[in-house]
């Protein structure tokens, strides 16, 4: 993986550039709640990128009637993180088990690929991927990565 000194915060603001037009569509309501004082940390930029921008897609998916979009990120000692939660449709707990699994997926045309390949990327970078969900009242996806604000 090629790794650079990458501001978390901008490759959110990438991934809602992007997905824009479709949750303008969703009717669903961003909330953005982006720490200040984040030190670039050492990532691969486009996997990043490509772990939100799933993570963002699956919570639309998860609201089609609307709903609330929360992005935070926050620093807590040792670890980033990146959290995005939904008020979607949740997971079941029978269902919480094979998320993670390659090609599961509930979708009519999900691969289900997504969470499968960004565990890998987040194993890759010494992070990992927690979901905590509950049926019917929503998800939170939170991306968990070592940080290290020591000047180099
Ligand atoms: P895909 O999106 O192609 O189905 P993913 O690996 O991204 O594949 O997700 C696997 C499954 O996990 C989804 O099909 C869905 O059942 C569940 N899932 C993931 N994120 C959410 C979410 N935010 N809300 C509800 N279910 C989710
Ligand atoms: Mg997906």
């Amino acid at each position: 993986i090629a790794v650079t000194r990458t501001d978390i915060n901008s490759l959110v603001e990438d991934v809602l550039a992007i997905t824009r037009p479709k949750i303008e569509k969703s009717g669903v309501v961003i909330v953005k709640k982006l720490a200040k004082d984040i030190a670039p940390v050492q990532i691969d930029a486009s996997g990043i990128r490509q772990i939100l921008m799933n993570g963002i897609l699956n919570a639309l998916q998860a609201m089609d009637e609307g709903g609330k979009l929360t992005i935070t990120t926050a620093v807590d000692g040792r670890e980033l993180r990146c959290t995005i939660t939904d008020t979607g449709c949740g997971i079941s707990e029978e269902h919480l088990k094979y998320i993670f699994d390659p090609f599961f997926t509930t979708k009519e045309n999900g691969t289900g690929m997504g969470l499968s390949v960004a565990w890998n990327i987040a194993q890759q970078h010494g992070g990992r991927l927690d979901i905590v969900s509950s049926k019917n009242n929503g998800t939170s996806f939170i991306l968990v990565l070592p940080y290290d604000d020591t000047p180099y």
